[in-house]
């Protein structure tokens, strides 16, 4: 059973949990513990946990802090702002910014002791001024490109790179890694090329007779389809959050969704047959009929997509979201029998009485990705926390 976490959830900047506001997301910790388990176990390679965009919508902290008492190796982010916020909430263990570094920023990786991706000779010299400068060594990770077009070293031009950074006196190369492009598509033939080339490009370490340092290339999508692309460590991200990267990921692993987006009844009427409902009038009652109005909104980072396209639990019952989506509220159609009282409980995004919406599915009523979705919800709403006894396993 859930029972909210003794840890209390961060108070959200806009006061909403003192005010018990009937809107949140709730983070299940122990399904977020049965995807790391259950990752580990399917690709037997140490796990670095993808925690940026405040943990895909689940909470930076508490999912950092949850990963780390879980046991998991490193944990990984976009931005150092997001490295640091870790490191003053406390935790301890190696995080890796993933994202292209900002020349007056590197002094920050240094004095927070967070790793650094390195995506060129530049940047390499960049951090290596500012090690020196600091008196402090610099645990960087190579960043190879392989076909993303992004940031990193083209692969064929991976030679001259590898041989500066490794004979570079204030950094320690402790990890070589590429992004894939397309690991969400089990059938694309782009996952194959792209190990290629990062294997020619991590031959470099074998020609220079220098140990191989940690090789990483997996996102959830490699995790779960390409076996070739575990290496020495993966970086999952949304799987670990129990959602697919795409409409055609195929799971070979039970993953447990952990997020679930609920809200609750707020008002309730009759709607007569003919009159419209919302902003613009786009959804007139076909019959007399009984409309709720649910208190989230696009200003929640619940896309205005879903007018008269999403659909919500009530009751263990799915019903249609009827007219535009507004800023705060939306209506809900129960039909002329449906019942509902205020303060019954909406799920938006999870289960209810053996009915699930899952959150792939309210990403393509919308027209976008699970990741949109999970990092569109934002701050308004509170997060609560449940389950996640102590320790490991
Ligand atoms: C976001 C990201 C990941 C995780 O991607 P998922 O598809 O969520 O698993 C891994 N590596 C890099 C470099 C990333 O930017």
């Amino acid at each position: 059973m859930h029972r909210p976490s003794a840890e209390a959830p961060a108070l959200s900047p806009h006061g909403t949990e003192a005010c018990d506001r009937p809107t949140r997301v709730r983070v299940d910790l122990d399904a977020l513990s049965h995807n790391l388990q259950a990752i580990g176990a399917h690709v037997g390679v140490p796990v670095m946990g993808i925690v940026k965009a405040n943990a895909y919508g689940h909470g930076l902290v508490p999912v950092a802090r949850h990963l780390q008492a879980q046991g998991i190796a490193q944990l990984g982010v976009a931005f150092v702002e997001e490295g640091i916020a870790l490191r003053q909430a406390g935790v301890t263990i190696p995080i890796l910014v993933l994202g292209g570094i900002y020349a007056p920023q590197v002094t920050q990786f240094l004095a927070h002791d967070l790793e650094v991706t390195v995506s060129s000779l530049d940047k390499l010299r960049q951090v290596e001024r500012a090690a020196e400068a600091m008196g402090r060594r610099a645990v960087i990770h190579l960043k190879i490109d392989t076909g993303m077009e992004r940031i990193g070293v083209h692969s064929e031009n991976a030679g001259r790179f590898i041989e500066a950074a490794v004979a570079s006196r204030w950094c320690t190369v402790k990890g070589v890694y590429s992004h894939l492009a397309c690991a969400d598509e089990p059938d694309s033939p782009m996952t194959a090329v792209q190990v290629a080339r990062f294997l020619e490009a991590c031959a470099h370490f074998d020609r220079l007779g220098v140990p191989m340092p940690v090789r990483h290339l997996a996102n959830s999508g490699g995790v779960l389809h390409f076996p070739d692309t575990w290496l020495d460590m993966v970086r999952p991200g949304i799987a670990l959050f129990g959602v697919m990267p795409a409409p055609s990921a195929r799971s070979p692993l039970a993953l447990r969704p952990v997020l679930s987006l609920v809200s609750r009844v707020v008002y309730f009427k009759v709607v007569k047959a003919g009159r419209t409902v919302s902003y613009g009038a786009t959804w007139a009652a076909p019959c007399d009929t009984r409309v709720i109005t649910v208190p989230i909104g696009y200003g929640d980072g619940y896309p205005r997509a879903l007018s008269s396209r999403g659909e919500v639990l009530v009751r263990g019952v799915r019903y249609p979201i009827v007219g535009r989506v507004c800023m705060d509220q939306f209506m809900v159609d129960l039909g002329p029998e449906g019942t509902a009282y205020n303060g019954d409980e909406v799920v938006l995004i999870g289960h209810q009485d053996g009915a699930e919406i899952r959150c792939e599915e309210v990403a393509l009523a919308a027209g976008t990705i699970p990741y949109e979705i999970l990092t569109g919800l934002n701050e308004r709403i509170p997060r609560e926390y449940v389950g996640g006894g102590p320790g490991p396993g």
